[in-house]
């Protein structure tokens, strides 16, 4: 978790009484930090946030673009059915290793595979695997057009696209930080899927902006 998923005292009171991490993801989110990891990840909000779309939309193949220690990929992959299955896509080998040791003691590695690497080489060998009933973009921001591109292309009518942090803490709309790449690849991004005309979006103001759509 970082600065940018923590409360005022309302939201902690409903964190509390709806979605507070239990022991196990208590446990994942400290390590990550004993271990180095960057304290960037979704809060407990937008992680049940995505467990009750994969629920709602009966999901059973998930894939994740971004997966740091695991914390998100655990509480997507807790909500798939038996026989559903994660795949989550990430660069560092350090952060899929710890997340894979995380999965394991949780219980879920059955239901999640690891592919290492910058998604953009990993994701044309998911053709086989498409396609996807929820797609969940959390990796780096100049890459979230490709990626958007990627999913629509694995994706079925009434696939559910969620795209994390495009407020990019408050970046994105800061005059200042225009010359970004990752600041121009959210607004990329944030374009098309409000544009497209296959798509059906909005973002919910979940910490950082999520932003979310449904494939017509
Ligand atoms: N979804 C996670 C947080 C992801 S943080 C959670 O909420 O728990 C972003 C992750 O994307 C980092 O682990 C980073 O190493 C990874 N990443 C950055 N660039 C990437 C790339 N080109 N391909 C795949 N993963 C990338
Ligand atoms: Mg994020």
């Amino acid at each position: 978790m970082s600065k940018l998923t923590e409360v005022d005292p309302y939201q902690e009171f409903i964190r509390e009484l709806f979605h507070s991490d239990d022991e196990e993801l208590s446990r994942l989110q400290a390590e990550a930090k004993s271990e180095g990891l960057p304290s960037i990840s979704i809060g407990p909000e937008q992680g049940k946030f995505l467990q009750l779309l994969v629920q709602l939309t009966g999901a059973k193949k998930a894939l994740e673009i971004g997966v740091l220690g695991g914390y998100s990929g655990a509480w997507i992959a807790r909500a798939l059915p038996e026989g559903g299955k994660l795949i989550g896509l990430e660069l560092e080998q350090k952060h899929a290793d710890f997340a894979c040791k995380q999965w394991q003691r949780m219980g879920l590695a059955d239901k999640i595979e690891v592919r290492v690497g910058p998604a953009l080489d990993t994701l044309p060998d998911l053709v086989d695997e498409a396609p996807f009933d929820l797609v969940f973009i959390d990796a780096d921001k100049n890459n979230y057009p490709a990626y958007l591109d990627f999913s629509l292309k694995y994706s079925r009518p009434g696939t559910v696209i969620v795209g994390d942090n495009v407020s990019m803490g408050g970046s994105l709309v800061d005059p200042d930080r225009q010359d970004s790449d990752w600041v121009q690849g959210m607004r990329k991004f944030a374009s098309a899927l409000s544009q497209n005309g296959r798509l059906a979006s909005t973002v919910v103001p979940y910490s950082d902006g999520l932003a979310m759509a449904v494939v017509k």
